[in-house]
């Protein structure tokens, strides 16, 4: 992907402050950090987003995030720590390849990943369970 900013990075196109490379991903600290510490894990292949990512590969990927948590957690002392990822701009992502984020999280801080919690109606959610796990098959 010639116009994408993550391939670039990953190729060393484009200077980034690296944490841990594998064969299948590049660690970066975030160039805007919700926190001090914010670190980004990128997908070597481009992949846009969790959709388009094969299941053998999300293995390898996600095998990868507890020893960067911790890593970025005994350096950075911090108290917790959000993990997410977000896939299609009406979830946040801005940038169009999978990449999980890590966001040192200390009491008291600036960081803000909140929602208004909703419920379901009588029956709905079993309902809906049903029809998710049927399409698991
Ligand atoms: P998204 O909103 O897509 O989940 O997250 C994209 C993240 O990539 C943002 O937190 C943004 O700060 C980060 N980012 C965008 N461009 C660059 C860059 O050139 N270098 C680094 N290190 N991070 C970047
Ligand atoms: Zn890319």
């Amino acid at each position: 992907m010639d116009s994408c900013i993550f391939c670039k990075i990953i190729k060393g196109e484009i200077p980034s402050s690296t944490i841990y490379e594998d064969e299948n991903v590049k660690v970066i600290l975030d160039i805007s950090p919700a926190a001090k510490g914010h670190a980004i894990l990128l997908v070597k292949e481009h992949v846009a987003n969790v959709f388009e990512l094969p299941a053998e590969l999300a293995g390898k990927v996600f095998s990868v995030v507890p020893k960067v948590a911790a890593a970025i957690k005994a350096e950075l002392g911090c108290d917790g720590m959000n993990i997410l990822q977000n896939n299609g701009v009406e979830a946040g992502q801005t940038v169009f390849h999978l990449h999980i984020h890590f966001i040192p999280r200390w009491k008291n801080d600036t960081v803000n990943i909140k929602w208004a919690p909703l419920g379901y109606a009588d029956g709905e959610a079993a309902e809906l369970a049903a029809a998710i796990k049927a399409r698991l098959v």
